[in-house]
């Protein structure tokens, strides 16, 4: 008798077990988060109401597994999620993405320096992102101001903390150099290289509208040039539609 009871509570332990797998809940982004995203983030007006809840639901997953920490500032409720959104962008179109390479996200009031000194007088003080490395590995630290800076022009064709992000995407292959492996055909290879190269090449010529900076190195004409594509897509269409199809096909991999 008290096997047959050992029994069935092992087979009601199990059906609660199997049952509770089936019904995880996808996490459910706060109601406030859509009014906050109308009003900041140019790239979720864009989108349709269903793409908008995924959306949200992206930058939820992203919040549940990324830490985010204020380093002499105190998080504000606006903080976390534009770093999220920055996260989503980038990698919207991708299913079940994660970051592998990232698990904390430092916020700098203002712009730093490379030692990240504080105390260091301002002159110097000029960097806005990065990716850390040695002992920042698999963090990533921004300044509040250039992350709001970010989302606050909507005619700009830049915003800092999506150019992180994107490094990170360049970054999965093991080298940070401006060729996305994971997310490039293997047929586009070099006709992105060659692309890379000519678009440089005007920029350094002072004959493109792609930020400067683009033309310092590959990495960097990357992350610039695809800023420009999540915050200026009509106009990179216009103006670089050869860059425009390139990003499109990196970004979205169902329309290769
Ligand atoms: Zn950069």
């Amino acid at each position: 008798m008290s096997y047959i009871i050992t029994l069935l509570i092992i087979a009601v332990l199990l059906i609660a077990v199997f049952h509770k797998k089936k019904n995880k809940k996808p996490i459910t982004p706060p109601k406030n988060w859509h009014q906050i995203l109308l009003q900041k983030v140019h790239f979720y007006t864009k989108l349709s109401s269903n793409e908008q809840l995924l959306f949200q639901q992206k930058m939820a997953d992203f919040l549940s597994y990324i830490n985010i920490e204020g380093v002499q500032l105190e998080l504000e409720e606006n903080d976390p999620i534009l770093i999220a959104a920055s996260a989503v962008i980038p990698i919207f179109r991708f299913d079940h993405w994660k970051y592998p390479n990232l698990n904390t996200v430092l916020l700098y009031p203002d712009y730093f320096n490379e030692d990240l000194d504080f105390n260091a007088s301002a002159e110097g003080k000029n960097i806005a992102g990065l990716i850390g490395t040695g002992r920042f590995e698999n963090q990533m630290i921004l300044s509040k101001k250039a992350l709001y800076h970010g989302f606050s022009n909507k005619t700009d064709k830049g915003n800092t903390a999506v150019h992180e992000f994107v490094h990170l995407l360049d970054k999965l292959d093991g080298a940070t150099d401006g060729i996305p492996e994971r997310l490039l055909t293997q047929e586009n290879t070099i006709p992105w290289l060659n692309l890379m190269h000519t678009k440089m090449e005007a920029i350094n010529n002072d004959a493109s509208d792609i930020r400067n900076y683009g033309g310092t190195s590959k990495t960097e004409f990357f992350a610039v040039a695809s800023e420009y594509f999540f915050e200026r897509p009509d106009l990179l269409k216009r103006k670089h539609p050869d860059l425009y199809q390139m990003l499109a096909s990196c970004f979205s991999p169902e329309k290769k």
